[in-house]
């Protein structure tokens, strides 16, 4: 029997961001993303947004917006938010309790500002040790990005040390992208994983990488769009599925549905349902 997770209308490929910092330059990054339909997830300081009033001198790369204006730019759009340390720090050389108030103050702050839920992080400057990951489960997070990437397109395993596909100053970004979105998929589902910082486009002058990169991946029947929380909300739905040990009867005990598909048929189940799987 070969049995897979799908992605919603079993799709088979998804593609994810995640930008970090609290940069003037994320509402280009934004625009851009909203005009091809391509999710992402801001990973953002509460303790660093500017005050109100605030003027930068000409030149400056490093511009954080207000919580107000952050508030604003990400009002109805469907991207996620997600924590990144109140005050930016290498949460490895702090005490536990300093590291677990860095996330935990951050999550709450970013809840009360965006007024929903947030439960991911991307570890500031990527570093992290065991006490890390055990701090960011204690605050709720349920996965965290590092900056270690794999050039593949695996659906992560170890959500609280999880592993982009690649930084977008990758060389073969958009060789990587074009064998993505090529792939055929017969087996495992794939997902590209893309992370980086709006102010790289204007440090290195290169928007144009980005439109290219979402000019190829966009507009896919193939793709799902997706923020971080969404593909990770997908996958443990599916991973939580109950089966009988004959795996013809299934129990969906989440409340979001479960794509699947079984030798080449398609299942959906939806949540808090029993089905019995008809199968050849
Ligand atoms: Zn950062």
């Amino acid at each position: 029997m070969q049995m897979y997770m799908r992605f919603p209308e079993w799709r088979k490929k998804a593609l994810t961001l995640s930008y970090d910092d609290n940069g003037e330059q994320n509402e280009k990054l934004v625009e851009i993303l909203n005009r091809y339909g391509i999710k992402c997830t801001f990973n953002l300081n509460s303790g660093l947004f500017a005050q109100e009033g605030v003027a930068y001198e000409k030149n400056t790369l490093f511009r954080p917006m207000t919580a107000a204006r952050w508030a604003k730019l990400l009002k109805g759009t469907p991207h996620e938010v997600a924590v990144h340390g109140l005050t930016h720090p290498h949460l490895e050389e702090m005490s536990p309790s300093s590291a677990l108030y860095e996330i935990l103050a951050d999550r709450a702050n970013l809840e009360g500002i965006f007024g929903r839920l947030v439960r991911g992080m991307a570890y500031p400057y990527g570093t992290y040790n065991d006490e890390t990951v055990s701090a960011a489960k204690a605050a709720g997070i349920v996965y965290s990005r590092t900056v270690e990437y794999t050039e593949k397109f695996d659906v992560p395993a170890d959500w609280l040390r999880l592993k982009a596909t690649c930084w977008h100053t990758h060389p073969e970004l958009l060789d990587l992208a074009d064998r993505f979105k090529n792939k055929p998929v017969w087996d495992n589902a794939q997902l590209f994983y893309l992370w980086g910082h709006a102010y790289e486009f204007e440090r290195d002058g290169n928007w144009n990488v980005l439109e290219d990169f979402c000019k190829l991946l966009s507009g896919s029947e193939e793709i799902w769009y997706a923020t971080n929380i969404e593909v990770y909300d997908c996958v443990e739905t599916y991973r939580r599925l109950q089966f009988s040990a004959d795996s013809r009867t299934v129990y969906n005990p989440s409340a979001l549905p479960a794509w699947l598909e079984i030798d080449g048929r398609r299942y959906k189940i939806e949540g808090g349902e029993t089905k019995r799987l008809e199968r050849g």
